[in-house]
């Protein structure tokens, strides 16, 4: 259990960060935001507020599974003996000793090679590679629905705690200042202070899930991406299979859904091989 924790400083504060959020933002949503909402418009339908509760219940399975399947997942090549002799497109890694394959890159945090590594995701506190890609990606993409679908929620929320006054935005956007100055009381810091960081998350992450999908569309990743290496490109729907398996088509409802990856995570189909498969 103790080799999945995030290790150094900013990797724990940054894990504390993510888990704190995602439930913090859960607890305002149900036990705030929505019995404000049913409130307001009285007699609030059982559909929309059953309505709420699955989506809301859909959007954390699938983003504290994905979490956990990131952190869970070996990245290593496991128990794959590695050969002895360097072969074309191998290195050698000196930290680990071993020849690594290629498209596989040491980290200094996790201090082992990654298959296929992406970059070390200080959020979830582990590298992103071959194996967890899949869930990485499913992770931020329910996380940035959940942000944008609770600051939908929020809006009208939002206006109540500024009085319903453009003039009095401060009370969102510095809440600390807000409390200070006895316009808003502890509680409503709190709670402004939740929703500001639910909209920086979603501007975040919209960020991130756009250059994510444009690095899985094209099958590469952030390292071939900055070093413009387009060899491993198979086409929209190879390259997808080549992330989230199979059952691409599946994954999005559970992280819990197996789907086979075509690749094995050391050996790699390239563009010039899959066009021209007889020069194998
Ligand atoms: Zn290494
Ligand atoms: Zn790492």
């Amino acid at each position: 259990m103790l080799k999945y924790l995030p290790k150094t400083r900013t990797d724990i504060f940054a894990f504390a960060f993510t888990l704190g959020g995602i439930h913090a933002v859960l607890m305002l949503e149900l036990f705030f935001v929505l019995p404000w909402i049913m409130d307001q418009y009285q007699p609030y339908s059982s559909m929309k507020y059953y309505f709420h509760i699955f989506a809301t219940t859909f959007l954390y399975i699938n983003t504290i599974g994905n979490l956990w399947k990131t952190i869970v997942t070996d990245t290593t090549n496991g128990s794959v003996v590695l050969p002895s002799i360097l072969k074309p497109g191998w290195k050698f890694c000196s930290a680990c000793e071993a020849n690594s394959p290629p498209r596989s890159y040491h980290c200094g945090i996790c201090r082992r090679c990654i298959l296929k590594r992406d970059h070390h995701c200080t959020f979830t506190g582990n590298c992103i590679g071959f194996r967890n890609y899949r869930y990485y990606m499913l992770l931020i993409l329910h996380c940035w629905l959940a942000s944008v679908y609770a600051n939908v929620m929020n809006l009208g929320f939002i206006w109540m705690i500024i009085g319903e006054d453009v003039l009095s935005l401060h009370r969102l956007i510095f809440p600390f200042f807000a409390w200070v100055m006895r316009s808003i009381d502890i509680y409503t810091m709190i709670k402004s202070f939740v929703l500001m960081i639910c909209i920086g998350v979603s501007c975040l992450l919209t960020a991130l899930l756009g250059y994510h999908i444009g690095n899985v569309w094209r099958g590469q990743t952030t390292y071939e991406r900055s070093h413009r290496i387009k060899q491993y490109d198979l086409g929209w729907k190879e390259n997808l299979k080549g992330v989230f398996g199979e059952k691409w088509y599946l994954t999005f409802f559970s992280p819990f859904i197996t789907s086979d990856l075509p690749e094995d995570g050391i050996d790699f189909m390239t563009s010039a091989k899959y066009e021209s498969p007889k020069d194998m």
